[in-house]
């Protein structure tokens, strides 16, 4: 675990990062948070996709009211400066704003907004075997009940249903459908299905609009190959040549099984190809994609 944790503007030894029991968004899931990770590169660690994952935890915030008393280029200074604190040569980024202690309503009126990045060593998310996909009892949640592209704690409340359900029933992780019967997401990775050389992925609208998933695909098109961004039933996933997930946690993981069906290829060529470059990219070994990476120097 990392020694140092940021919070709300300072660096403090790890047990002294601390909140209230009466923190509005324990008790109501209101908080805006973010995922990314770090690599070890030849030139120093580098996070992956800093900028964008900022954007994101501001425009999280930004859904729920929440006026973040930091800005982007602070946020960015903090977290290149906690790394330099921790010494963790890679690994994952937690960062964190939460409607504080304050009078406890629904309403978060005069409650302060606490801000907190921490970080920690991390190794691989869904392990080395292909995935084995359930298609979720529980419907990903509704664009008209919240803002599903955003990272909102309370929204992992059905991540999490959705996740245990399938590792109960011996899988490694949830598919999740959307109020149309359409795929959405994964507990914490969008999905990607290729048939005849031709990639698809659900459009933005009821997932999470994962920073990966738009990584892949600019790196995708820019491979040649066409990506079409539209709705998709299951039985085209089941039919697909290759199908894998997309995560700042999971990176690009195959998928080998949705459900009882054995899909065609456990890790097809297309996925090996986009996998091996993506991970070429976060370890600073191709140059082309260094404005992906926040180098800590
Ligand atoms: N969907 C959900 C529900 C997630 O929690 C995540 C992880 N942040 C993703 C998709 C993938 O997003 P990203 O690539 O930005 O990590």
């Amino acid at each position: 675990m990392a020694q140092k944790i940021w919070f709300n503007g300072k660096l403090v030894p790890f047990k002294n990062a601390k909140i209230h029991i009466l923190t509005h968004t324990l008790h109501y899931g209101t908080g805006a948070f973010e995922g990314m990770r770090f690599y070890q590169t030849k030139h120093g660690a580098a996070i992956f996709q800093l900028a964008r994952h900022i954007d994101r935890l501001l425009y999280s915030a930004k859904c729920i009211h929440m006026n973040i008393p930091f800005t982007k280029t602070q946020l960015i200074k903090a977290t290149i400066n906690l790394l330099k604190a921790n010494k963790i040569k890679s690994g994952y980024i937690r960062p964190i704003s939460i409607y504080g202690h304050g009078p406890l309503r629904v309403n978060p009126i005069n409650i302060p907004v606490d801000v907190a990045i921490a970080c920690w060593p991390w190794g691989s998310y869904l392990g080395a075997e292909a995935v084995k996909l359930k298609v979720s009892s529980y419907m990903r949640i509704h664009p008209s009940s919240s803002y599903t592209d955003a990272k909102i704690t309370g929204h992992y409340v059905n991540a999490m249903l959705a996740v245990k359900e399938a590792v109960a029933a011996g899988f490694t992780e949830a598919i999740m459908l959307d109020y149309k019967g359409n795929i959405a997401e994964g507990s914490a990775e969008n999905l990607f299905i290729i048939k005849n050389k031709i990639i698809y992925t659900p459009p933005l609208g009821t997932i999470l609009a994962g920073i990966t998933r738009e990584s892949v695909i600019k790196l995708a098109r820019d491979f040649k190959y066409k990506v079409v961004e539209k709705p998709l039933k299951i039985k085209e996933a089941l039919n697909a040549d290759e199908c894998f997930l997309t995560g700042t946690a999971a990176e690009i993981s195959p998928v080998g099984q949705i459900d009882k069906k054995k899909l065609k290829t456990q890790f097809g060529p297309i996925t090996k190809q986009l996998r091996t470059e993506f991970m070429k990219i976060v370890s600073g070994e191709n140059k082309k994609y260094f404005k992906w990476l926040t180098f800590v120097k």
